[in-house]
């Protein structure tokens, strides 16, 4: 069957498509019997005891509360979302940072990789006078679900970033102002931070500068928290959000473990609240009431705010820590760098004398059971060739501490091997053998 140009867009060759499969694929093998040593891969957030008992006491309450159930599964809310969530998360955004906001600055979408769909067709492509307007991503590598929400070719151009190497076999990216032109072709410009998959934060510094620097070209900044503050607040440096009536924030239940509630969180000017929801309304008529309900119970007794400072980033700090001390056990002798751990759920590790593309290395691991993520996915609107693309692998450190510790002995195992350090097992029996 012969199909439009917009379902062409949405083929299986989409990279975020191919790793949702890849990854939903080794799962079921996994749940058919076959061995998956260590899921390294996703971005599911970690399951957190203490965490998903305040889910469920939460949900517990509103499903007993007969009112508060009516309401939460049978009725459409507006296009614009969840009227008390959003009015309260404004209250609650005004408190904590003193941005003055209104219920008028805040819409829901379903999912924030959805909002992003929006945001970037709204803001690039086609324009009705016949210009063509691109996103621009200052600091490459980015998060890998932006690459295939255009509607038109070409929707990304993304810049190099400074490398500093700094001690104990650590590194990071920076954003190289001097290359940094907004040309007439700018959209917008857009960021995660902390960044998936490398970890990195965006100094204040970096980002009051591009900030000053959107503003000063009256280009929209869209800054992407879907690890950031104020929650889940995965960030183990110091670091400050802001937000402005040039600035669109976007926000996510997911990573605080409600990535099934699919409720993404926009803050902007009302102009463009007005556009998200007009498109929420096409495409959803309105959005899901579950995730808002649950969110607003948290927000109301200050819960959210608990979780997030006093389980959910001291959860994460310490298995990064752990993670990190073991990489540094385990490679040692290799030639290797981690990105500085500043937040989000991944270490990103690279690995300049690797002798095959990230995404072979990705394949070998594969078959011995550990799944890893090759980091020149990561790379959208990056056209040049760069070896840096295919010396990367994203490892997230989300999954229980064995888990993470065997891949990581595989992860070294077959760095060693490519590197001629050790022989493989294989290869061993073969050597012995009559
Ligand atoms: N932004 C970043 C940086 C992400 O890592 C993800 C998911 O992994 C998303 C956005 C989308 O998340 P969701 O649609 O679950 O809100």
């Amino acid at each position: 069957m012969i199909l439009s140009d917009f379902a062409n867009r949405f083929s299986e060759d989409a990279g975020i498509v191919r790793l949702m499969e890849d990854l939903g694929h080794a799962m079921a093998d996994q749940q058919a019997g076959q061995q998956i040593i260590a899921m390294l891969g996703g971005g599911n957030p970690a399951s957190i005891p203490q965490v998903q008992a305040v889910f469920q006491r939460t949900m517990q309450r509103i499903v007993t509360d007969s009112e508060r159930f009516a309401r939460m599964i049978g009725h459409y809310g507006p296009p614009q979302g969840d009227k008390a969530f959003i009015t309260a998360l404004a209250e609650s955004l005004n408190r904590q940072y003193g941005w003055g906001i209104s219920a008028d600055h805040i819409a829901l979408t379903a999912g924030s990789q959805s909002a992003f769909f929006i945001l970037f067709n709204m803001l690039a492509g086609e324009f009705g006078d016949g210009r063509r307007k691109q996103i621009l991503l200052p600091v490459i590598p980015e998060y890998i679900g932006y690459a295939d929400v255009g509607l038109c070719d070409d929707l990304f151009t993304a810049r190099r970033p400074l490398i500093r190497t700094g001690p104990d076999k650590l590194f990071k990216y920076h954003v190289d102002f001097d290359h940094l032109q907004i040309a007439n072709n700018i959209g917008a410009i857009c960021l995660s931070r902390p960044t998936n998959p490398t970890g990195n934060v965006v100094s204040d510094e970096e980002l009051a500068r591009l900030d000053a620097l959107a503003r000063a070209h009256k280009v929209p900044l869209i800054i992407d928290h879907a690890y950031g503050m104020p929650f889940p607040n995965i960030i183990f440096t110091r670091a400050r959000p802001i937000w402005n009536e040039n600035i669109l924030l976007s926000m996510s239940l997911s990573k605080l473990g409600l990535p099934g509630m699919r409720t993404g969180i926009i803050v902007a000017r009302p102009e463009f609240i007005r556009t998200i929801g007009n498109i929420n309304g096409v495409i959803n008529l309105a959005l899901g009431n579950v995730g808002p309900a649950l969110a607003l119970d948290l927000l109301a007794c200050d819960e959210m705010n608990r979780l997030c400072k006093t389980i959910i980033q001291p959860y994460y700090k310490a298995k990064m820590q752990r993670t990190v001390a073991l990489i540094h056990s385990k490679l040692a002798g290799l030639n290797y760098y981690i990105h500085e751990p500043e937040g989000a759920i991944f270490l990103w590790l690279w690995l300049p004398d690797l002798p095959i593309s990230s995404r072979e290395l990705y394949q070998r691991l594969k078959v011995r059971g550990v799944l890893i993520i090759a980091g020149e996915h990561f790379f959208p609107g990056l056209t040049a060739d760069w070896p840096h693309k295919q010396q990367c692998i994203r490892l997230s450190y989300a999954q229980h501490d064995a888990e993470v510790a065997a891949g990581i002995d595989i992860i070294a195992d077959e760095l060693k091997q490519l590197h001629g350090q050790i022989t493989p097992a294989s290869d061993q029996q073969a050597i012995g053998s009559p």
